[in-house]
């Protein structure tokens, strides 16, 4: 069995629609496929709609959280998997987050604007198309505009978070966003811990606390992992009792991974299925 676990479409910022996200999974012989927008489930339907039967589901989002270290708010990426999305607590986070997305973004923009930047705030809400606004979207405006080639090179520069143009985000407390996950039935991983600026933080001491808050397991294998940083990770979530993913993080055209390069084990998928409680959930199935 393939498994990919994580994967962003249109209704983020990767570049496949929900339905063509689907078409992909299968062209790069995916057995399980996981959705995972960030802070939306509004590719679920379009996804489940598209899927064809031989191909399994499963839905989910990444949600942007902070975790408060010393006074200091670090970033940390939480999957969350199989929950009810008609959850109320659910739904007023994530229109909070959308709102967020959307006037941060508008003031990443303006920054750039003002600076003579050939682009306008109009050209990214095109863009985006309904999505919650991200930073690749302007990336993809900086493309039109000819400022930068590729999206990876507009995060290398205008988009870093040392850009004079970057502003930051009120992104979720981390252990609400756990709470709110599991208050919905889901279950929770920690997205790519070793990537970027959470890695510092996220200890063993510290992922054993989270593992006490309600995370179920660790993404192990992920393309901003090298080879330590896995083998590390994997004997740690044994030590911990937390689950070890393998995931994509595939973004279409907005990043060179391609879908399917990393994988979780069936096992894995097994016990994150027996994990997930949702009331929605139970009713559709949880694979398709
Ligand atoms: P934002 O959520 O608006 O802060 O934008 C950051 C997101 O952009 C990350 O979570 C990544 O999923 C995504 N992203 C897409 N392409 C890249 C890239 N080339 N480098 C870094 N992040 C990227
Ligand atoms: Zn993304
Ligand atoms: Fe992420
Ligand atoms: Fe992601």
């Amino acid at each position: 069995m393939r498994i990919d676990l994580h994967a962003h479409s249109t209704a983020s910022d990767g570049t496949d629609t929900p339905a063509a996200l689907m078409v992909a999974a299968v062209a790069a012989g995916l057995d399980v496929v996981a959705i995972t927008d960030h802070d939306s489930t509004g590719g679920w339907r379009a996804a489940e709609a598209a899927r064809p039967p031989e191909l399994g589901l499963i839905r989910g989002a990444e949600f942007s959280t902070r975790l408060s270290v010393d006074g200091r708010h670090v970033s940390v990426h939480l999957l969350g998997y199989l929950f009810d999305p008609t959850d109320v607590a659910v739904l007023a986070e994530q229109a909070r987050l959308r709102e967020e997305r959307m006037s941060r973004g508008m003031a990443i923009v303006g920054r750039m604007v003002a600076d003579g930047v050939p682009i306008s705030a109009q050209q990214v809400v095109d863009i985006a198309a309904g999505a919650p606004v991200g930073r690749p979207h302007i990336g993809r405006a900086l493309m039109a505009a000819g400022v930068v080639g590729s999206v990876t090179e507009a995060f290398a520069g205008y988009l870093s978070g040392r850009s004079p143009y970057f502003v930051p985000k009120a992104d979720t407390d981390l252990i609400d966003a756990i709470g709110l996950v599991r208050g919905a039935g889901g279950v929770c991983v920690i997205a790519h811990p070793r990537a970027r600026g959470a890695a510092q933080v996220l200890d063993e001491a510290r992922l054993a606390r989270l593992a006490e808050a309600g995370v179920w397991g660790l993404e192990v294998d992920h393309p901003d992992h090298d080879g330590a940083a896995r083998a590390e990770l994997a004997a740690l979530a044994r030590r911990i009792g937390l689950a070890g993913t393998g995931s994509s993080d595939y973004h279409g055209h907005n990043k060179s991974v391609r879908l399917g390069q990393e994988r979780t084990g069936p096992e894995v998928l097994a016990a994150l299925l027996a994990a997930a409680s949702g009331s929605v959930t139970k009713a559709l199935g949880p694979v398709g």
